[in-house]
């Protein structure tokens, strides 16, 4: 699979640096010269400038997770959360090697879902909602007869790979913000009407995406770790893990009301792991790749908020300088775990890969590859 995506194109010689700093960009141009092709940086939209203008791409979860698939280099630094590391390590061969700048950074939302939780809510809604493992069939991913009642699980790619991997075993699938409803079309054609989606970590994804689609709120509960459902898992249709992102929460309809207030004729673009009130009164939602899009094709003058991480917004009206664009929530911090991969590790894991050393590997154990991949696959074989 060939995908076209925005290689990143930025002076090197960056005025706003201070000279340590510029001194540490230069540090990592000639390190990446010396490793030529043998190395590819994929940057997450949400890292700072100082990490993006030294990627060979800059992308959403999806894109990168495509380009990892489609990469030949020996070493692919991942410069984003540990969750993207662990899907480019399932996708890439074995004579790859995927490191991770600082192991420290991980995902809060990821956090939220263990397979041991998610293993005892699986027995309880297959009891409880009386619905069937598709495990048990010969072709667990078959598309459902009339009378079939199956529970599909849905993961979304900010998940640990023993999740994705439960996912594949279980007939089910990995999904993006960006491919969410082709991923919820899929499980549900493999569920059958009178059966059920398990959608975790995130809520708000499952939840906005599910009204997206005409799903009513009352026949989405939601499912509490340790606590069990809210609301009546019998003859709902998804039923949603009780995750969040800890960034997107903090995007409310108080702040789309104070925005349009100073700017009647404003629009208002958001992420889909915002709450669905949020979204609800937003103009817009979807991926950061949407968002990036929806901001590209307003006209010049256009006032437009945005609600995700700072990071990104500040990238979008550094591009566009004919928009006015702000942020949502103009106290919103970045997402501190994304901040985590600073210039001084990326120069530090390449100084160490050219002097032999394979630094922060992430890899994934043998044992939840196979499960993992197929989710995987699925999720690529998904138009958006
Ligand atoms: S923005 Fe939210 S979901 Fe994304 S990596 Fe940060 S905490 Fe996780």
């Amino acid at each position: 699979m060939t995908v076209s995506l925005p290689m990143c194109s930025v002076d090197f010689t960056d005025s706003s640096l201070s000279i340590e700093e510029q001194a540490i960009a230069d540090r990592i141009e000639e390190l990446r010269a010396h490793l030529g092709d043998e190395l590819l940086i994929l940057g997450h939209h949400y890292q700072r400038d100082s990490i993006v203008m030294h990627a060979d791409f800059l992308g959403d979860s999806f894109m990168l997770s495509q380009m990892a698939a489609d990469s030949k280099a020996k070493y692919i630094v991942f410069c984003g959360v540990h969750f993207m590391a662990e899907s480019a390590d399932i996708l890439t061969g074995e004579d790859q090697y995927v490191v991770l700048p600082n192991m420290r950074a991980g995902c809060s939302m990821a956090d939220m879902a263990t397979l041991s939780e998610v293993e005892v809510a699986w027995q309880e809604i297959l009891e409880s909602a009386e619905l069937e493992d598709p495990i048990h069939r010969p072709d667990p991913t078959a598309l459902a007869g009339q009378d079939d009642r199956f529970l599909v699980p849905v993961t979304y790619m900010n998940s640990s790979a023993d999740l994705k991997d439960f996912v594949g075993r279980h007939g089910g699938i990995v999904c993006t913000s960006s491919n969410a409803v082709g991923v919820l079309n899929w499980a549900f054609e493999r569920a059958g009407t009178n059966g059920a989606v398990l959608f975790f970590p995130d809520q708000h994804l499952g939840r906005n995406t599910g009204h997206a689609m005409g799903i009513s709120t009352d026949l989405m509960p939601t499912w509490v770790p340790k606590m069990g459902a809210v609301g009546e898992v019998k003859g709902s249709r998804i039923i949603l893990w009780h995750g969040f992102c800890s960034v997107h929460k903090r995007f409310t309809v108080a702040q789309i009301d104070e925005f349009r207030n100073q700017h009647s004729d404003g629009l208002v673009v958001v992420h889909p792991e915002c709450p669905i009130e949020t979204v609800m009164a937003s103009d817009a939602n979807g991926s950061t790749q949407y968002i990036r899009n929806y901001v590209a094709q307003q006209v010049p003058g256009s006032k437009i908020a945005i609600g995700t991480e700072i990071n990104m917004v500040a990238r979008l009206a550094e591009e566009h300088p004919d928009k006015h664009i702000e942020c949502l929530d103009d106290e919103i911090c970045p997402c501190s775990t994304m901040y985590m991969i600073h210039p001084a590790y990326l120069m530090d894991v390449l100084e160490r890969i050219v002097d032999g050393e394979i630094p922060n590997q992430i890899t994934v154990p043998s044992s939840i590859q196979e499960g993992s991949l197929l989710a995987l696959e699925r999720m690529l074989s998904i138009k958006k």
